[in-house]
């Protein structure tokens, strides 16, 4: 018996080390096929790209020529930010670029609430549209101050859902343009700063503290929010739209999922959630790889780069390099990448060639069709 027993106890540990090492030649196996199915760094500078969500605020040059050198279209994005120049001029300045470079400089415009209180409201924003249509715009920006700073005369905070919005929303529909939005956001906001996943939410609420609801319990709640873009996305669901910012959904996969389930109409670009995005896949990596190839028609890559009066042209230029080739080897390679918002460094998803295809231009073409003037759309 003791003999038999100890021969079993060999056999088990000789099937153990068979296996193990089936396992490791698959996975060597798989690593071969994957690298043969992804680009490499190397395909960085020559492939077709576009980054859906960038604000070049003056006459600067950086922005424009860097995304040249780099096979790079853009979507110049007008915001209704106190620190932008007022909407007028920064649809000009726009309109100026995207009529100069149209090949290269698409753009969106935006709308204020000034007025909101009079009424003729969503016909005087109907005026505007239409005169930022007719020079060029394929898009339409609402910012967070909808739904956490903006107040009627009441004093009642304005959220996405308020009837008052529905004809420029349908108005939007019509003229085939797209709606973007930035509502809410990261759930971040709403925790104290040594809470928060990524270092650059920690730094931006550190900075603005004023939208650091955490700070403000007597605002809405994150959950409050999201629910008011979702009511307002209900009422119009053919109204193409991208939900920026991923949808201020970044802190989960789950969440993320469901909302592109409920709203066919609807994508996400990923600017300024990279961080979050990587956050996730240093906890599951399979799962967020999962996520983007199940949703590879509904993600557009973007940063959310900005160059404005103050900026120093060599200091842009880096960042932007940077963030490219961070970004890129983190969507196209299973490399480790360190980036500045995660303390540790995360494992690249090293995506099929035809989901970067998609994430990085198939989906801007499809979503903001004849946007780029003279670039040839490959549909
Ligand atoms: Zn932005």
């Amino acid at each position: 018996m003791k003999i038999s027993n100890r021969l079993i106890f060999v056999i088990i540990l000789a099937i153990a080390a068979d296996c193990t090492q089936k396992t490791s030649t698959t996975t060597e196996q798989d690593t071969a096929a994957d690298t043969a199915k992804s680009y490499t760094m190397a395909d960085f500078k020559s492939l077709r790209k576009i980054d859906t969500h960038v604000h070049l605020n003056t006459d600067g040059k950086t922005m424009i020529n860097l995304a040249r050198a780099n096979n790079f279209r853009l979507l110049n994005i007008s915001v209704d930010v106190p620190d932008f120049p007022p909407m007028e001029e920064q649809v000009a300045i726009k309109a100026k670029h995207y009529r100069e470079n149209p090949e290269l400089m698409a753009f969106g415009t935006a709308f204020t609430l000034q007025g909101w209180d009079e009424p003729g409201w969503a016909d005087r924003v109907i005026g505007q549209l239409t005169k930022d249509f007719e020079m060029g715009a394929n898009s339409v920006k609402t910012w967070k101050n909808i739904g956490m700073v903006a107040k009627d005369k009441d004093g009642n905070l304005i959220t996405l859902d308020d009837p008052k919005f529905d004809p420029v929303f349908t108005f939007i529909k019509e003229q085939g343009k797209v709606l973007l939005s930035h509502a809410g956001e990261p759930k971040n906001c709403w925790l104290p700063l040594d809470s928060m996943t990524v270092n650059n939410d920690r730094n931006y609420f550190r900075e603005h503290p004023q939208y650091h609801m955490y700070l403000h319990p007597e605002m809405p709640s994150y959950e409050e929010q999201i629910e008011h873009r979702n009511n307002m996305l209900a009422k119009n669901p053919y109204l193409p739209f991208v939900a920026v910012h991923m949808a201020s959904l970044e802190w989960s996969i789950e969440e993320e999922a469901k909302f592109l389930d409920r709203f066919p109409n609807a994508s996400l670009d990923l600017a300024e959630r990279m961080s979050h995005t990587q956050y996730l896949t240093q906890k599951d990596r399979e799962k967020v790889r999962n996520f983007f190839i199940k949703y590879q028609d509904r993600i557009l890559y973007a940063t959310d780069f900005q160059e404005n009066k103050v900026t120093v042209p060599s200091e842009l230029e880096e960042h932007m390099m940077e963030v490219w080739l961070n970004d890129w080897k983190y969507f196209n390679t299973s490399e480790m990448v360190k980036v500045p918002q995660l303390d540790s460094p995360v494992q690249g998803l090293a995506l099929p060639k035809q989901v970067i295809d998609k994430i990085y231009r198939l989906n801007a073409e499809r979503i903001f069709p004849n946007a780029w003037k003279g670039a040839e759309d490959s549909q």
